[in-house]
């Protein structure tokens, strides 16, 4: 899968005769090249596209980039000598370059050895494509939350009193790579008793208690997309109010996923779910937005929070993720992953969510 052409249709937009890639998500996002690493430029041009990696890259590279001229760069003639030669062959004016990624010095450095071409910035194209998924990717995305369910599966079997946040974070990272994850798309969050108050606590050597809620949220990467759920569970017993918020939390995300269709500004989604909480008294304990976009990256484009006044459009996938923080007593946070759609949207979790005593 590679969106070269996705890409080129997107110039004559922007302004631009050609757009360079060194982003590694968006390297991936156009190339389709699994093993991007940490050099590598994409050049995509009217009409022809380059690859440029270095030696340790490069067998890789020829394998899997389709579509592309894939040349190795040497110390002799790196990114900007193949570059300056891409603005001969082609007569390329403008060279759209990722505004968003791309640090000062290195513009300097392209600005001043590619000095025929002028350099504009177009992050914004790969961010609007990357928006709006097509089936290939939307079948990865699943793909990577199928393998978290395994896990979490398993680990509701293994939880228990007497283990320590850490032990159920090594675990959830075991089982998804053993299911198949190619990596995860960030470091597992588990949080136990008044740890569940702060949203991203990182897992520590706090033992899980009979009577504490565990907050547990965690992905994978799948053909390079990204997997994010969140499930809190409780162990041994709940307190009344522990019930109670918990379904509060479920109440403000099915709010949220009922309001979230193509063309509904994403912070009426998040407002939705925010009314919910806010309505039942607990509206100072939910501070965070209710969902971001999911893909390449674990956060991207688009987010459904209360300052993002753009409508979703169809096909963008976001998290639904509303939560209630309780400083120094407990916190719950529910977490799925939506296929935005007319109309609509698609749950891809099917995780159950009613509140499970282990
Ligand atoms: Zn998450
Ligand atoms: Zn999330």
């Amino acid at each position: 899968m590679n969106h070269f052409a996705a890409i080129r249709e997107k110039l004559n937009e922007y302004g631009i005769d050609a757009m360079l890639l060194t982003c590694e998500a968006n390297r991936f996002y156009a190339s389709g090249f699994h093993s991007t690493g940490t050099d590598g430029a994409a050049l995509v041009t009217k009409d022809e596209t380059y690859y440029w990696t270095d030696s340790r890259y490069i067998e890789a590279a020829q394998q899997q980039v389709k579509g592309a001229k894939v040349e190795m760069t040497t110390t002799g003639h790196g990114y900007t000598a193949f570059l300056n030669e891409a603005v001969e062959r082609h007569g390329l004016r403008t060279i759209g370059f990722e505004d968003e990624y791309m640090t000062v010095a290195e513009l300097k450095t392209y600005q001043e050895k590619v000095a025929k071409a002028e350099f504009k910035p177009a992050t914004k194209l790969l961010t609007a494509l990357r928006t709006v998924k097509d089936p290939e990717e939307i079948e990865a995305l699943i793909g990577a939350q199928r393998i978290a369910e395994k896990a979490l599966a398993d680990i509701c079997t293994e939880l228990k009193a007497g283990m320590t946040e850490k032990d159920v974070a090594a675990r959830l990272t075991y089982l998804m790579l053993h299911y198949g994850a190619e990596n995860m798309s960030f470091d597992p969050i588990v949080a136990s008793g008044a740890n569940g108050s702060k949203p991203h606590a990182v897992p520590s050597e706090k033992v899980i208690e009979a009577g504490d809620f565990v907050t547990m949220d965690f992905g994978c990467i799948y053909h390079g997309y990204c997997s994010d759920m969140t499930r809190t569970v409780a162990i041994g017993h709940v307190t009344e109010e522990m019930d109670k918020v918990y379904h509060i939390v479920l109440n403000a995300q099915l709010a949220g996923i009922a309001a979230a269709k193509a063309g509904v500004p994403g912070c009426d989604v998040h407002n939705a779910a925010a009314k919910v909480i806010a309505d039942a008294g607990y509206g100072e304990y939910f501070g965070h937005g209710f969902g971001h976009g999911v893909g390449v990256e674990i956060h991207e484009s688009p987010r459904a929070s209360a300052t993002w006044k753009e409508p979703l459009p169809a096909g963008a996938v976001i998290s639904a993720e509303p939560g209630i923080y309780m400083p120094g007593k407990f916190g719950v946070r529910i977490e799925d992953c939506l296929i935005v759609k007319e109309g609509g949207c698609e749950i891809i979790h099917k995780a159950p969510k009613e509140l499970l005593i282990l």
